[in-house]
């Protein structure tokens, strides 16, 4: 039970229209939100499948722009606002950069959004808004930026390919194991959090096993759903401060650094809140819920090192510095020391080491 005593909670309002095909019924969503000339917004990878859709709208696609990019560079945001005639809304057809985009779009423009994800990464059911400028990764909240619709077709994830639907699915995974010890935790974020990893642990062995599952992929999307709104929801804490380092300031691939440092962050918070991530350790059968996270981020073929994205040893002091630059909420208290044997152990890909993390489990309530 997730039964909490006291707590605030605030619903995310979105519209969401999950199913097979569903991407062909975007048309019937501009109807309902009375849009007339959109944009349709992709990564070139997405092109394919947004033209689709651009096409099967007609008149009403302002028109189609295929050049989303990673961080959501502000050069790309800006240009593209100089550029945004009479689009009175936004459709992003594909992963976190595509949305990311509408998000920077509507913040700046106003206009209402449809987004149609192509990846499990859950930007879709979130007020948060991720810019990069001058090398530099800024995040804010407003709910502005959240996606009025959400349009869930298996079909648009079932393209992606299983090194990424690893990653992405341990990327979802990550903001539901952090909701669970989130300080503004509350009962139901804390059921979607369960629900979403049992979703993604259900699905990913069976689209490894078969990629024309479609109900797998469709049950994917529906942890990615949950995942994603627990995101929206809660405050996150070390792991996603350490993946924003890494992201940011080494410009590592997002959701492959979330893959490699979960279980790595999870075995440091383990130490402090061992019974808010015992659900995690349930749902994976295992003995911690670190050691389960290892375990299947092994099994689906996640990545599982970030020496094997060009990150060095060398490069730990300067990772934790920044880390330590700007205090944050955690529910252990983050110290040098714990900083660089958690990176080293992410590093090369080791099993979260347990034994290190076990003397002092100060928790901050
Ligand atoms: P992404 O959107 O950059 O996609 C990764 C790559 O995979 C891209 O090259 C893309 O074109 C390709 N791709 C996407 N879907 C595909 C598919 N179905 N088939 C084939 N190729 C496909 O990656 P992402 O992990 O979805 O998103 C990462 C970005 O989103 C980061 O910038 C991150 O900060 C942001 N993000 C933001 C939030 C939020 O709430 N603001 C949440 C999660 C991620």
């Amino acid at each position: 039970m997730f039964f909490q005593s006291r707590f605030d909670c605030q619903g995310s309002p979105a519209r969401v229209v999950f199913g097979p095909s569903s991407r062909l019924r975007v048309g019937e969503e501009l109807v309902r939100l009375g849009l007339e000339r959109v944009l349709v917004i992709a990564t070139p990878e997405l092109e394919g499948v947004a033209g689709e859709i651009a096409g099967a709208l007609g008149p009403r696609a302002a028109g189609l722009f295929v050049g989303a990019a990673m961080h959501t560079p502000v050069s790309v945001t800006e240009a593209r606002m100089a550029r945004l005639g009479d689009a009175d809304g936004l459709v992003a057809v594909g992963g976190g950069s595509a949305i990311g985009l509408a998000k920077a779009l509507a913040l700046r423009s106003g206009l209402p959004q449809i987004a149609v994800p192509s990846t499990f990464a859950g930007s879709e059911a979130t007020p948060i808004l991720g810019e990069t400028k001058g090398g530099e990764k800024t995040t804010l909240t407003d709910l502005r930026v959240r996606p009025d619709t959400i349009v869930y077709d298996p079909l648009l994830v079932s393209s992606l390919p299983p090194r990424l639907v690893a990653s992405s699915a341990m990327n979802a995974i990550a903001h539901a194991v952090e909701g669970l010890y989130a300080r503004d935790r509350n009962p139901v974020g804390s059921l979607m959090a369960a629900e979403g990893i049992r979703a993604f642990a259900a699905a990913v062995p069976r689209v490894d096993a078969d990629r024309a599952d479609l109900e797998a992929w469709s049950m994917a999307q529906y942890g990615a759903w949950l995942c994603g709104t627990v995101l929206g929801q809660v405050g996150m804490a070390l792991h996603h401060k350490l993946c924003h380092v890494l992201g940011g300031t080494f410009d590592l691939p997002h959701a492959e650094v979330h893959a490699v440092v979960l279980p790595h962050a999870i075995a440091y918070n383990e130490a402090a809140v061992p019974e808010l991530l015992a659900p995690v350790a349930r749902i994976f059968g295992a003995e911690t819920a670190a050691d389960g996270l290892h375990e299947f981020a092994r099994a689906i073929g996640a990545p599982t090192a970030l020496e094997a994205f060009g990150f060095t040893e060398a490069d730990i002091p300067r990772a934790v510095d920044v880390a330590l630059a700007r205090p944050y909420w955690n529910p252990r208290a983050i110290t040098r020391e714990g900083l660089s044997v958690l990176l080293s152990g992410a590093l090369t890909g080791e099993r979260p080491a347990r034994a290190m993390f076990n003397e002092d489990t100060e928790t901050v309530k």
